[in-house]
């Protein structure tokens, strides 16, 4: 992969510049808060451009909230007659993604361009939707990717790739449209030197380590081992005990960049009837109630349950990768302290003393 060097300065401009096509978002730092989780640190969010990059922040872990909000909103109306331009928004520019929110596109990416029912809106923003990623050079404790296999550097997804070295940034060329943009900018980027390049290793280096820390210290399972651990864990106490503490908010499933089911609301407004797109939480009461007032999942622990086989099992099974990224989102935002480490953990001891 081609490698450039761009001073913050030149980086600035070249955002200035390109952010003429998009409407931008870059992440930036929140000041510093507590968190029960996390001790005092700094969190990150998605703050919309205005012709600067104030606060902006790619050294850091990623946003509170994921990606998934720019390709599939918590709201959206879907009732505009798509092949009117009018109705097609401007084109988004990510300023700093991170490596689990670009995997989880893989499984937002299933499922709304894949299969019998393929979403014109995601496919749309998806397309045209240019990511520049960024190296996490600071994790979390509760980061827990490469247990996943996912590094916590840019590895698909995105177009362009930037690891912060204080005095710029590397840049990898990951696509012929960012390719593109390196042509009609060349004066602000040169060939990135050696002692760079060892920069960025380094720094790859110690965020790899650290993340390799925590998934010691909360013995989260890797990979290999979370194989058909939900289907032997199917009757397992462990889903009755952790589901004593949900209050059934949906904050797991709202925060998770690879959580996409959605329920189609119909209103009428201004004589016109408008139908909307909108999240859903596989955690709530009524989430799998059918037309007939059945429902298959009427206690928390099965709709607890139901959640992992989805990420653990179905997905695996069906597209042959896991619907969770370790991103740790669902850790910090639990209000009932639900640790998917806790819970992957236990599930691999109990399922590799059952064999
Ligand atoms: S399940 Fe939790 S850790 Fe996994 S991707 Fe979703 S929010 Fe992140
Ligand atoms: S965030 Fe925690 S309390 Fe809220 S629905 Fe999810 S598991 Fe339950």
């Amino acid at each position: 992969m081609e490698n450039f060097f761009i001073s913050k300065p030149d980086f600035a401009d070249f955002i200035k510049e390109i952010s003429r096509d998009f409407v931008t978002f870059y992440l930036k730092e929140k000041p510093a808060r507590f968190d029960w989780k996390q001790g005092k640190r700094k969190l990150l969010y998605w703050q919309k451009y205005d012709d600067n990059l104030e606060g902006l922040s790619l050294s850091g872990v990623r946003a509170q909230d994921s990606l998934k909000q720019f390709v599939f909103s918590c709201k959206e109306k879907v009732s505009d007659d798509f092949s009117d331009p009018k109705n097609r928004k401007k084109p988004v520019l990510l300023v700093g993604a991170k490596n689990c929110d670009l995997q989880g596109l893989d499984i937002t990416d299933f499922v709304f361009t894949q299969g019998d029912f393929k979403d014109p809106f995601y496919i749309k923003k998806r397309q045209d939707m240019f990511i520049i990623a960024s190296d996490c050079a600071n994790p979390l404790e509760t980061c827990f990717c490469l247990a996943l296999d996912i590094n916590p550097y840019p590895e698909k997804n995105y177009d362009l790739g930037l690891c912060d070295i204080k005095d710029g940034y590397i840049v990898e060329v990951a696509t012929q449209r960012a390719r593109n943009y390196i042509a009609e900018y060349k004066n602000k980027f040169s060939l990135a030197s050696n002692a760079q390049l060892q920069r960025k290793r380094d720094i790859r280096d110690t965020a790899s380590s650290d993340v390799a820390f925590n998934i010691s210290k909360y013995g989260v399972p890797r990979k290999n081992e979370l194989q058909g651990v939900v289907e032997k864990c199917f009757d397992s106490q462990i889903w009755k005990d952790e589901a004593k503490t949900c209050v059934e908010c949906g904050s797991c499933n709202f925060i998770c960049p690879t959580c996409h089911c959605f329920f189609l609301g119909d209103s009428k407004e201004e004589n016109k009837n408008i139908r909307r797109k909108i999240w859903d939480a596989c955690l709530y009461k009524d989430f799998a109630v059918v037309a007939g007032g059945a429902n298959p999942r009427k206690r928390l622990f099965q709709r607890l349950r139901n959640r992992y086989d989805k990420k653990f099992a179905f997905f695996p099974n069906t597209l042959g990768i896991i619907a969770c990224t370790g991103c740790g989102r669902c850790i910090s935002g639990c209000p009932g302290k639900i640790d998917i480490r806790r819970i992957l953990k236990n599930m691999a001891a109990e399922a590799k003393a059952a064999v």
